[in-house]
């Protein structure tokens, strides 16, 4: 008889389960699928995942290692994520050990045994509840700490309490807080009900999902901005803890504000198991037990949060589903929404995809009867949608990007008292540095791209590989002294608008201004209650927040993506507009958004701002449909990058042949071509498009082919990786 050999996931490049002996004096009946064992690998010993016992291997059994040591006696990986890694791992192409590795938190990748529940926890002392959390303006994570508490007067495990432990001492000497020991009797978890009376659209999307809690439904929610979006999820959501049930909740990374959190936490006076990449390993552990172990009833994270594991799931919501962050966009580059609906169905429940602005992805899915659509065509209340204009700026002297016309209009807004809001997605002073003598410009040394010049510490950066250099005062190419800055970024806009109005109250939001911990929080808190008047920042101030009086959104240039090589950038262009001009009017005052844009007559933007959305992401898909373009096709980028020039080229262009050899003739091969900016931290990259109107096809042709790349010579002189579904082509 054979011996029976353990199929194991191992952390490493190769495309393959492999095969080991069971450790001596292991009853391998015992072993399930999802523990994990302590094996040897190469020189060194690793900790692998069980996948598989069987009875037969392709490799001589008398070759075969024995693995070392099981160490978990009931599987740490719960079969549904067990399979949905293996089946991630096949659709991305990207090795099982290695997805795994991006499916664990670190401390149960290094061996680190999941805990029992914790029985001890922080509750508010007596002087502790009397504390005016106002008066500790200066200590936002002690205050935060104690609005926790306050709303769970039954006390928190320390793994609910996201501070560093330093805040927790402070607050313990201070005698402000106290051990205690908790309950776990799960009746002390308060859910309160809604604030609102949910409008007719809104009580229809609940009443339908309610229906079908029981089984797999993908749903998508597609509602203006404040509409009500999440007042629906939190109503869903509180049905799902009524049936004793687990909700995960996916948000884009910057999607993770205080405002959402503390709306949770008013309303669910329950365990909450946040995962986000600020977490520290142990806070991520931590959270992920308590998930596992159903202690957090409701867990919300950023896209890796899909392979969070349940003890009783029971729904699925995707939050703002057309984010391009869902999509991780190196290593393992799955995406967490298309997970999220595959976990829903393994698991038979539920999954509730919302978006003001759907994917067209999503959209399709729906237009084929796969996903139910439910609508939420109007804001809330008494909220209009605001009104769009389109400003022309080909004739208009700009300022420091600033048109005569807009300065006006944010004139006139902040005269009514009311806030304003302006986008510009780049941060910086100014993008280029010129010479106005000899067209010279300041560029990275690793990268093609151009130096960002950033007034602060007066220092060109590079956005893309970090690298600075102090500004060049004497032009390198003609040693004339006339450089100049050209264009602009968030901080020179800031400081032009310091000087249109030296009183008014600025809040700026850009990765420049957030870098240290907290500081986002206190700047979004300032937009929101007001203290800023004029809000002023990148991406991260455009999405999902709320703050009632800014009546004016300025998007000061929308021109960036409607004329990318990327197939994808209109859309993302006009997602993005939609977000931006969803903060505008949410409250009582209506809300204008003024665009400016160099190309007015643009069919798709006149559409957008004519008919607003849904017209546009038809026509859309009418044009992904004329030129089969995803997600009529299906799409998979080759990318390579070497540190010589053209090794990644001609790498890639061998990969064709082999393509071209394998005769698979429904797969299109486009290039190999540089990559849109080939430089990039000093290596040069390229990339090969497969596109296919079948699927099935394309997967194959791609199975095989990383097969055989992981033993070509040439390969060896490159980094390769497979994206499929990419969420950019360049
Ligand atoms: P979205 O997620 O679609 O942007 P929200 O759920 O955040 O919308 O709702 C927008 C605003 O309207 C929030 O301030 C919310 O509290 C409020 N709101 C939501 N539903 C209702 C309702 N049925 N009646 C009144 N106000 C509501
Ligand atoms: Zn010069
Ligand atoms: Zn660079």
């Amino acid at each position: 008889m054979n011996p029976l050999i353990l199929q194991i996931a191992v952390p490493s490049p190769l495309h393959r389960r492999f095969d080991y002996l069971p450790p001596l004096d292991v009853d391998v009946t015992v072993l399930q699928p999802g523990i994990r064992l302590r094996i040897p690998f190469g020189r060194r010993t690793t900790i692998g995942v069980l996948l598989a016992v069987s009875n037969e291997s392709a490799i001589d059994s008398r070759k075969l290692k024995r693995s070392l040591e099981v160490l978990d006696d009931s599987p740490v990986i719960s079969s549904d994520i067990l399979d949905m890694v293996q089946w991630a791992s096949d659709y991305y192409h990207y090795p099982v050990g290695e997805a795994f590795t991006a499916a664990m938190p670190a401390l149960l990748r290094r061996g680190q045994q999941p805990a029992g529940t914790e029985t001890t926890g922080w509750q508010l002392s007596v002087a502790g509840s009397a504390i005016d959390t106002t008066t500790l303006s200066h200590a936002a994570r002690q205050a935060q700490v104690i609005a926790l508490l306050r709303a769970h007067p039954q006390g928190l495990p320390r793994s609910a309490i996201d501070v560093p432990a330093s805040v927790l001492r402070t607050l313990a000497d201070k005698g402000w807080i106290e051990n205690c020991n908790l309950r776990h009797s799960g009746g002390d978890q308060t859910v309160l009900a809604s604030a609102h009376t949910l409008n007719p659209d809104q009580q229809q999307a609940v009443d339908t999902i309610r229906a079908r809690l029981d089984g797999f439904t993908p749903f998508l929610l597609a509602g203006v901005t404040g509409s009500g979006k999440t007042e629906v999820y939190l109503e869903l959501i509180a049905t799902t803890l009524a049936r004793q049930q687990q909700a995960l909740l996916l948000v884009p990374e910057i999607g993770l504000t205080p405002q959402l959190l503390a709306r949770f936490q008013r309303r669910f006076q329950v365990p909450l198991a946040l995962l986000h990449s600020g977490l520290s390993d142990h806070e991520r552990f931590t959270a992920w037990q308590q998930a596992r172990r159903g202690e957090a009833p409701i867990i919300i994270g950023t896209r890796s949060a899909i392979f969070t594991p349940m003890a009783r799931p029971g729904l699925i919501v995707v939050d703002e589903e057309h984010d391009a962050s869902l999509k991780q966009q190196d290593g393992f580059r799955y995406s967490a929404r298309d997970l999220a609906v595959w976990r829903a169905r393994r698991l038979d429940i539920p999954v509730l995809l919302g978006s003001a602005t759907p994917s067209l992805e999503s959209l399709l899915n729906v237009e084929q009867g796969r996903y139910t659509q439910l609508e939420l065509p109007e804001r809330t209340g008494v909220a209009q949608q605001p009104a769009f204009h389109l400003l022309d700026v080909r004739k208009q002297p700009l300022q420091d990007g600033l048109s005569a016309p807009l300065l006006q209009r944010i004139r006139k807004h902040l005269d009514a008292g009311n806030q304003v809001l302006l986008f510009l997605n780049r941060r910086g002073y100014a993008p280029t540095l010129m010479c106005y003598d000899c067209d010279w410009v300041a560029e990275c040394q690793r990268c093609d791209a151009r130096m960002t010049w950033h007034q602060h510490d007066q220092r060109l950066h590079c956005h893309h590989c970090g690298s600075q250099r102090a500004v060049d005062s004497i032009c390198p190419a003609c040693h004339g002294s006339e450089l100049h800055p050209q264009g602009q970024g968030t901080e020179r806009v800031e400081q032009a608008l310091r000087e249109h109005f030296p009183d008014i109250r600025q809040v700026r939001i850009d990765r420049d201004t957030t870098r240290r911990k907290g500081e986002l929080d206190r700047l979004l808190e300032q937009a929101r209650n007001g203290e800023g008047r004029l809000l002023l920042g990148t991406q991260m101030l455009a999405k999902g927040h709320h703050f009632p009086n800014v009546t004016l959104v300025g998007i000061l240039d929308a021109d960036h993506g409607l004329f990318s090589t990327d197939f994808r950038a209109s859309e993302r262009m006009a997602q993005l507009i939609v977000q931006v001009a969803g903060r505008a009017g949410r409250h009582e005052r209506p809300g204008e958004v003024i665009i400016q844009t160099c190309h007015p007559d643009h069919p798709l933007l006149q559409l957008l701002v004519k008919q607003g959305y849904p017209a546009f992401a038809r026509a859309a898909l009418a044009e992904r449909r004329a030129a089969q373009m995803p997600p009529m096709s299906s799409m998979a980028l080759l990318r390579a990058e070497a540190s010589a020039a053209d090794t990644a080229m001609e790498f890639l262009a061998s990969v064709a042949k082999r393509i071209q050899a394998a005769g698979v003739r429904s797969v299109e091969v486009w290039g190999p071509v540089p990559a849109t900016m080939e430089r990039r931290a000093g290596r040069y990259r390229a990339q090969l498009m497969l596109q296919s109107g079948q699927r099935g096809e394309l997967q194959r042709l791609l199975s095989g082919l990383v097969r055989q790349l992981e033993t070509a010579k040439e390969a060896r002189r490159v980094r390769w990786s497979v994206d499929v579904d990419p969420a950019d082509t360049y």
